[in-house]
């Protein structure tokens, strides 16, 4: 059987996680995690990065962050994960579909402004696959009517728009270390911003609205509740396992843009026959290997390809529901126009397998079983 994912560690995970115990510091913001803070602070690079226990966490903090009010809107794409909406919903904010573009599968730019109203406070643009949005046009209109930019970047580690790190563009940015991820925890994720008093509110809603963080740093001699806030910091094992794989982060990169180079390559004559349709990247986006996935024409075909590969052992699952026809969504958002993009992709996308330690012969049986399928 060949999974769609399988989580990474290094030779590294179980010697850092052991050394948690030695420095005696298990709880959060340990040795690990501030390893991975100055990480990311240099790596993306970012005024603020504070580590959380989930990319769902992080977009949590950004929707408390925004300060909304019940019934305050935010744009967003439906073609993406409920975490995107739900973070809002829990403030009482109502998240506003607009269709995504049909090359990127990321929200369509230029269908912001129609959803604009006087109770509009930010978009959450998703850089989906880790290709970015059009954040010059997007960061204009918000400039324009006052908003909010909050970018999922969930799926956007090592992914720049116009060379500059995806997550670190908009007002807060935030990523995802699930282990379907390219850098993984098991759960985790990060929250990024570049504004110092956003970073400095920021800190106090991961501890519990407290004002912890200045106290460890000697600043207040103590501490106590200041704002509002929940628990959003992960224990420094989380930091330790993620810290060992951050170090190789360089090498899951080459592995995973190998890997998707040669689906690409595969599928190219496919495409030219019309038979599917694969990722388009544009000039401004880079392309991080989040996820390889491949457009049908049709439901019928894509089902009859995914049974296809479940009968030779191989798992390739499809997504998103779109969030407008979801229960919640249909409860708790609204829609702005047609949503015809969205609706036809989410019957016609399929994800193949694309993992760290996916071996050759792993890589070959995809290819030539999908390739069979076609009658090739
Ligand atoms: C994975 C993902 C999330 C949620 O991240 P978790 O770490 O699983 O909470 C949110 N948005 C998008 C677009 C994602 O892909």
């Amino acid at each position: 059987m060949i999974n769609f994912n399988v989580p990474t560690y290094t030779s590294k995970t179980f010697e850092y996680i052991r050394d948690v115990f030695n420095v005696v510091h298990a709880s959060g913001d340990g040795k690990y995690t501030k390893l991975c803070h100055q990480w990311f602070r240099e790596k993306l690079p970012c005024r603020e990065a504070l580590l959380v226990h989930s990319g769902t966490a992080a977009l949590e903090m950004a929707a408390l962050l925004a300060e909304l009010n019940p019934g305050d809107e935010v744009i967003m794409p439906s073609y993406t994960f409920c975490s995107t909406a739900n973070a809002f919903v829990l403030q009482g904010a109502v998240p506003v579909f607009v269709d995504i573009r049909p090359d990127t599968l990321n929200i369509d730019e230029t269908k912001i402004e129609a959803a604009i109203t006087d109770k509009t406070r930010a978009i959450c643009c998703v850089h989906y696959a880790g290709v970015a949005c059009e954040m010059d046009t997007i960061l204009d209109i918000a400039k324009r009517h006052n908003l909010l930019v909050i970018e999922d970047a969930a799926q956007a580690f090592d992914s720049y728009y116009k060379g500059k790190h995806l997550g670190t563009i908009g007002d807060m940015g935030c990523f995802s270390f699930h282990e379907t991820k390219n850098i993984m925890s098991g759960e985790g994720g990060l929250f990024v911003t570049n504004r110092a008093e956003l970073g400095e509110r920021a800190e106090i809603v991961r501890e519990k609205g407290t004002n912890r963080s200045k106290f460890f740093r000697g600043q207040v001699d103590k501490y106590t509740w200041v704002d509002k806030g929940s628990s959003y910091l992960p224990s420094d094992v989380i930091g330790a396992y993620l810290y060992s794989v951050l170090e190789i982060s360089d090498k899951i990169q080459d592995k995973r843009k190998y890997i998707w180079n040669k689906y690409f390559e595969a599928f190219a004559d496919l495409e030219k026959q019309g038979k599917i349709r694969r990722p388009i990247i544009p000039a401004y986006a880079t392309n991080n290997a989040h996820m390889f996935y491949l457009l049908f024409n049709d439901l019928e075909m894509r089902t009859k390809f995914i049974n296809y590969l479940k009968e030779n052992e191989i798992y390739a699952p499809f997504h998103y529901i779109p969030l407008h026809s979801s229960p919640a969504g249909r409860e708790y958002c609204r829609v702005n126009g047609e949503l015809p993009v969205t609706d036809r992709i989410s019957t016609t996308l399929v994800r193949l397998p694309l993992y760290f330690d996916m071996t050759e012969e792993e890589l070959h049986k995809v290819i030539s079983v999908a390739l069979s399928f076609f009658g090739k």
